[in-house]
């Protein structure tokens, strides 16, 4: 697009801009010329009409096009039409000696000013400045609010997994508890921990390790839906959030994921150097929200978090629910 290329040239140009001045009569261009350039600031560029417009904005970078409307070939509105097409945020300011609608036209087709011809100077170079400040200022809004948009995502990103982090998850999950408990609406709770994992380490170092870890939090994101949220909640131990999901749906999701995690061969061959990649399991332990046992989050999560001792307990490999199966 023209104004991303303009916008790259611009910075390097530390603060000058580059116009392009589209007129039929040479007498108005040299005249905006002349004002402009004693400005200091600007950069000039003419065309004679749409057509060479057009052509100079493909071979040059612009920050800002200044243009009359009455041309051969191609008139002012065809090119600012033109250059909406590719370019919605290169400023346009139609200059026309039309008079009458022509101004609000522009602006309703696109143009970010407008101006009469014969032109005052000192209005003139008034609604430049106006266009370039406000089209700069836009400019740096979207930087800075991408910028925070990574900063965000960053602070609550676990970097190994990709999952949420644990600082994330207590932001939010009071919030879910609250929702749940006042819309009475289901909410599940999954806590996971890597068996014996310690081992995995010990054999295959903890590069091996940092990959099983990396490999699982994929897995507990394909399995999931795009409402649930999963957490990497320690080291090896993981946080898993189901809104609106009965006791029903919360096992079902838990087993499909530790038999996923039981038949899927992790780690590629070439950071085993030969060895043979052990079998990798996850243990879990979950529960479900409402339950007039757990007043406050706390419980609630410590609820999944004994489940899944009792099932380190049990030997491993399993999945244990804070609900009797009967109340599923
Ligand atoms: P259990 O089945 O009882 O959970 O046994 P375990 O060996 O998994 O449990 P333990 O808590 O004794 O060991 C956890 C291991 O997880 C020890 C620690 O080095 C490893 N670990 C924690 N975070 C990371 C990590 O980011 N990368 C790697 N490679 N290892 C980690
Ligand atoms: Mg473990
Ligand atoms: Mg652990």
């Amino acid at each position: 697009m023209f104004e991303e290329k303009g916008n790259k040239k611009s910075k390097e140009k530390d603060n000058r801009s580059n116009l392009l001045v589209v007129d039929d009569d040479s007498e108005v261009r040299g005249l905006m010329r002349q004002v402009l350039e004693a400005e200091g600031t600007y950069d000039i560029i003419e065309a004679e009409d749409g057509i060479d417009a057009l052509e100079k904005l493909e071979q040059n970078t612009f920050d800002m096009v200044i243009s009359d409307v009455k041309m051969p070939n191609m008139d002012g509105i065809e090119l600012l039409k033109e250059i909406r097409k590719t370019s919605p945020d290169l400023p346009v300011i139609i200059a026309t000696a039309y008079g009458g609608d022509m101004g609000p036209k522009a602006l309703s087709l696109g143009a970010d000013d407008f101006l009469y011809l014969p032109f005052r100077i000192e209005e003139f170079k008034f609604r430049v400045e106006r266009v370039l400040g406000y089209s700069k200022l836009l400019k740096v809004r979207e930087t800075l609010e991408k910028e925070n948009k990574e900063l965000w995502g960053r602070a609550i990103t676990d970097k190994l997994t990709g999952l949420f982090n644990r600082q994330y998850f207590e932001e939010i999950f009071s919030g879910e508890f609250e929702r749940s408990k006042r819309y009475r609406s289901h909410l599940g709770c999954v806590m996971l921990d890597i068996d014996l994992f310690k081992e995995v380490n010990d054999q295959y170092g903890h590069l091996v390790g940092d990959v099983v870890l990396k490999e699982l939090g994929v897995i507990i994101s394909d399995t999931l839906r795009r409402a649930d949220l999963a957490v990497r909640y320690g080291g090896e131990e993981f946080v898993i959030l189901l809104p609106e999901t009965t006791r029903e749906g919360i096992a079902l999701v838990a087993d499909r994921l530790r038999n996923k995690v039981e038949e899927f061969k992790f780690c590629s061959e070439s950071k085993l150097q030969g060895k043979k990649m052990r079998q990798v399991t996850i243990s879990l332990g979950a529960s479900y929200y409402p339950d007039s046992r757990w007043k406050t989050e706390k419980d609630f999560l410590q609820a999944a978090d004994e489940k899944l001792y009792l099932a380190k307990e049990k030997g491993r490999n399993r999945l244990e629910l804070a609900w009797n199966n009967n109340e599923s």
